[in-house]
């Protein structure tokens, strides 16, 4: 089955707000196997809007539109639908009601207003709505089942599961399995040069990648008669693209590489510290964005001043004059510093140019030293790698980051795993 999914406001159109509704249908349709063959998003204008639903109705089996179904002038999401079908609008009592006794529950009196809500064009049908004032519609606009809901998330989610998806449960047809496979330490070209043949638009399941933040994410998409061939595809293609990319996979889904460090960590009994300058504590960040991270994260160092570094890490005040602060040396000093004073297995450092300014031929904006250093026995190994980042302060600093951690993921990968009762 496909489907076409339209977003209906002014608020859309002008950038005021992101269309996030659009995003989730299709997300959730695709788990039933329903293919979105396209997004519109049109402003609160009646001709535009029975312009888009004729469009795509004609178009897909299925079209869901959200917005346009509030109490105000500027809501005419109903006008449409009526203009479209060629009926008046009638008072629907029980929605009446309902959204009368949707303000009582609040203590309050219905505005006249609201009144316009229960209004639904003849011969449709009324999708209730139990999270809010506005009740949905259905009705069929040619040979496609067109559903209008409310634009407030909560409402259009609640509404969707309730009344929409569960049609498409044990449906025979089409069946649909998809995959991410998240990957970092390559730009998206050589990506798509490693998978090579497996890209081609003609093959099912069909492999293709987007990038965000460094992060490229590779996206499986398998169509089959049943789900269960469908899966076996798609098991059968990321088997052979976790082999063409080694170890640049991170992660699945929506893994994170802070997450994907956090799993391993705990697996192999390691706790770690950061020792940050140019990034500012984003390392830290990242980490702690992930729930249950005090079980491996000791915690870390912002030392952005040479007398901080020197203070707080022990880095030798005659190294920074000799080499400079963004330097393999102090990098080293600085992890090992942090190693020392925090009582962790592992600590990293940053140091780098950030910019836009403070750049010099020998250390240009960009240029980033980090440092590893873990115990190894008695003792302790460190080593520091120095990147060259390009964009601008924003980018250098989250892509610094997330080097800094995709590097402790690549070294915690070949430590052996410590048996769960011994952590
Ligand atoms: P409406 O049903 O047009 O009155 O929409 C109510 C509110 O829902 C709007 O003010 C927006 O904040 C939100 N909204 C509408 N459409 C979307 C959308 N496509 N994605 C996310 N939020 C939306
Ligand atoms: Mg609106």
């Amino acid at each position: 089955m496909k489907a076409v999914i339209l977003a209906i406001g002014d608020e859309l159109i002008m950038g005021q707000t992101v269309d996030t509704n659009s995003a989730w249908l299709s997300a959730r349709l695709t788990e039933f196997g329903v293919m979105t063959v396209y997004h519109k998003t049109v402003p609160d204008d009646v001709a535009a809007t029975v312009i888009a639903l004729k469009e795509a109705s004609a178009a897909a089996e299925l079209v869901i539109a959200t917005g346009g179904l509030g109490p105000t002038d500027d809501d005419l999401t109903r006008k449409a639908f009526a203009e479209i079908l060629g009926v008046p609008l009638d008072l629907h009592p029980p929605s009446l009601e309902r959204i009368r006794l949707y303000f009582k529950s609040l203590g309050r009196e219905m505005p006249a207003s609201n009144r316009v809500q229960a209004m639904i064009p003849r011969g449709a049908e009324v999708v209730a709505n139990d999270w809010g004032t506005a009740p949905g519609i259905k009705a069929m606009i040619g040979k496609a089942t067109v559903f209008a809901l409310p634009g407030v998330p909560q409402e259009m989610k609640q509404m969707a599961e309730r009344s929409i998806f569960p049609q498409f449960r044990g449906e025979p047809g089409n069946a649909l399995a998809v995959e991410c496979l998240q990957t970092f330490g390559a730009g998206e070209s050589m990506v798509a040069e490693k998978l090579g043949a497996l890209m081609r638009r003609d093959r099912n399941p069909t492999v293709g990648t987007t990038v965000s933040g460094g992060v490229v994410t590779v996206r499986i998409r398998s169509e089959a008669p049943t789900p269960v061939l469908a899966k076996k595809a798609l098991a059968t293609t990321v088997k052979e693209i976790e082999a063409k990319l080694g170890s640049l996979v991170f992660g699945r889904g929506d893994e994170t590489l802070a997450g994907r460090v956090g799993q391993l960590a705990l697996s192999k009994g390691q706790r770690l510290a950061t020792a940050e300058s140019c990034t500012g504590g984003l390392v830290a960040r990242l980490v702690t964005d992930i729930a249950g991270s005090s079980n491996w994260y000791v915690g870390g160092w912002v030392t952005y001043s040479n007398e901080m570094k020197t203070r707080e890490l022990g880095v030798d005040a005659g190294l920074i004059d000799r080499d400079g602060a963004v330097s393999e040396a102090v990098a080293l000093a600085m992890a090992e510093g942090a190693l020392q004073r925090s009582g962790a297995d592992w600590a990293m450092s940053l140091t780098g140019v950030a910019g836009p300014d403070g750049g010099t031929p020998e250390k240009p904006v960009g240029l980033v030293w980090i440092g590893l250093c873990r115990r190894e026995g008695e003792g302790r190994i460190a080593k520091a790698e120095r990147f060259q980042f390009a964009g601008t302060r924003d980018t250098i600093r989250d892509r610094a980051a997330k080097t800094a951690l995709n590097l402790l993921r690549l070294d915690l990968t070949s430590l052996p795993a410590v048996p769960s009762s011994s952590r």
